[in-house]
C-alpha cells in the first residue's frame, strides 16, 4: 500500500515560514536570533549548532525546548527554521491522534524541514514509538492491516529536525527525551530583558511611551514576554480610548490597576492561590488536587500557568507533601509569617 500524501491534516495546523497559532502575537514575534531578547546561553549554543549544521549541509539536531508558557519556545522554533532557511510545520501533541496523522506529517516533510510539535509531552505512547525511528534513522515503520495479514512497511523520510516544546519535561517518557540531541530550558526573563521586550513591543506598535511606563509594564509581566506584549497592548487600548497620544507612567499604572495586576505582576488568581494556602490551609502543605478543587481551577492551569512564577519568585515551595507558603506569601497578604514558616525560607 502506498501512503497517500495529503496537503492538509484534519488535526494539525501546518505553517510555512509563518505563524499559525496566535495571530495577535504575529507582529511582535521576533524573526531572527538577533531580535530575540534574553536566553543568552541558548542563543549562543544555537548559533554554534546552526553554523555547524549549515556548513555540513545537514539539518539541525532534534531539539527539545522546555519551560513555562509564553517564554518563547514557539518563537525559537520558528527562528531556528528561518536561520536554517527551512520550512516549519507546526502541530501539537494532542492534535496527533492516530499514527496515520503522524505518518502523513512526516512523509510530507522536505529535506531540512523543521517539524514543531508543541505540548510534546501529550503525545500518545503508540505515536511516540513511531517517532523514535523517524528521529533516529529518518525511517517510518508502520503496520498495514490487522490480524494475521498485518505487515510492517518501512518508508524512507527526508532528513528533518524535530523541535519539541513542553511545559512539562518531566511528563515526557525517557526514551523520547533521550532522542533529542539538544535540550534547552528557557528561564524567566530578567527585569532589564522584560523592559527591552516591552519597549520593543511598544515600538512595533508605533506607540509613544515614557521609559517609566515600559518599566512598570515589564515589572508586572511575570518575567514572561507573552504577558509583556499583552500588557503593552492593553495599556495602548486604554490610552487610545482616553485620547492619550503618549503612554505616561501614570497611564500605565492606572491600566495595571484596572486589570487587577499588582506591582509584582500578581493577578487576582495568584493572590487567591496564596490566600488559600496561607489562610485556608494554614500555610500548607496542601496537595494540588485539593487546592484546585478549592479554587475551582484546573490542576493543570495552576501547575503550568500560575505556579512556576510563584515558585521562582519565592512565594511558594513545592514538596513531596504538597505546596507550602513561604514568608513572602504572608507579606504579600499583609500578614506576618509564623516562626516555623519563617524557617522554611532557609530550609
Ligand atoms: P511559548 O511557545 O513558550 O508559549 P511563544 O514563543 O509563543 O511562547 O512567545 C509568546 C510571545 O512572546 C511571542 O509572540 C513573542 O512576541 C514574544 N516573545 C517570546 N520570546 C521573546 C523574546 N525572547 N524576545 C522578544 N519577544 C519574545
Amino acid at each position: 500500500m502506498v501512503l497517500k500524501r495529503t496537503t492538509s491534516l484534519p488535526h494539525t495546523v501546518i505553517g510555512l515560514r509563518g505563524d499559525a497559532r496566535d495571530t495577535s502575537d504575529m507582529t511582535l514575534r521576533p524573526q531572527h536570533l538577533k531580535e530575540y531578547i534574553g536566553q543568552c546561553r541558548i542563543k549562543e549554543h544555537l548559533l554554534v549548532h546552526i553554523a555547524a549544521a549549515r556548513s555540513r549541509k545537514e539539518p539541525l539536531g532534534h531539539t527539545l525546548l522546555h519551560g513555562p508558557p509564553g517564554l518563547g519556545k514557539t518563537t525559537l522554533a520558528f527562528i531556528m527554521a528561518r536561520e536554517m532557511e527551512a520550512q516549519v510545520r507546526v502541530t501539537s501533541g494532542p492534535a496527533i491522534e492516530k499514527t496515520g496523522d503522524l505518518a502523513s506529517l512526516l512523509t510530507n516533510l522536505q529535506s531540512g524541514d523543521v517539524l514543531f510539535i508543541d505540548e510534546i509531552h501529550r503525545l500518545r505512547p503508540q505515536i511516540e514509538e513511531v517517532l523514535y525511528s523517524a528521529m533516529e534513522e529518518y525511517v517510518l515503520d508502520i503496520m498495514i492491516g490487522k490480524g494475521p495479514t498485518a505487515r510492517s512497511v518501512r518508508l524512507n523520510l527526508q532528513p528533518f529536525t524535530l523541535v519539541g516544546a513542553t511545559t512539562k519535561a518531566g511528563a515526557m517518557s525517557a526514551p523520547l527525551r533521550d532522542r533529542f540531541i539538544h535540550t534547552f530550558k528557557l528561564d524567566f526573563y530578567t527585569l532589564p530583558e522584560m523592559q527591552a521586550i516591552a519597549e520593543r513591543a511598544g515600538k512595533i506598535l508605533s506607540l509613544q511611551f515614557e521609559e517609566r511606563a515600559a518599566h512598570h509594564i515589564a515589572r508586572s509581566s511575570r518575567a514572561t514576554p507573552r504577558i509583556g506584549n499583552r500588557l503593552m497592548r492593553a495599556v495602548r487600548d486604554f490610552a487610545q480610548v482616553q485620547g492619550q497620544m503618549r503612554i505616561t507612567e501614570t497611564e500605565a499604572l492606572k491600566t495595571l490597576d484596572l486589570l487587577g495586576i499588582d506591582r509584582d505582576g500578581l493577578d487576582a488568581t495568584d493572590r487567591s492561590i496564596l490566600s488559600a494556602i496561607v489562610e485556608t490551609f494554614s500555610g500548607g502543605p496542601v496537595g494540588l488536587a485539593t487546592l484546585a478543587a478549592f479554587l475551582s481551577e484546573e490542576e493543570e492551569t495552576i501547575e503550568d500557568v500560575y505556579e512556576p512564577y510563584l515558585l521562582q519568585q519565592g512565594y511558594l515551595q513545592r514538596t513531596s507533601k504538597g505546596r507550602m507558603a513561604l514568608p513572602k506569601a504572608y507579606e504579600k497578604l499583609g500578614m506576618q509569617a509564623p516562626e516555623d514558616i519563617q524557617m522554611r525560607a532557609f530550609s
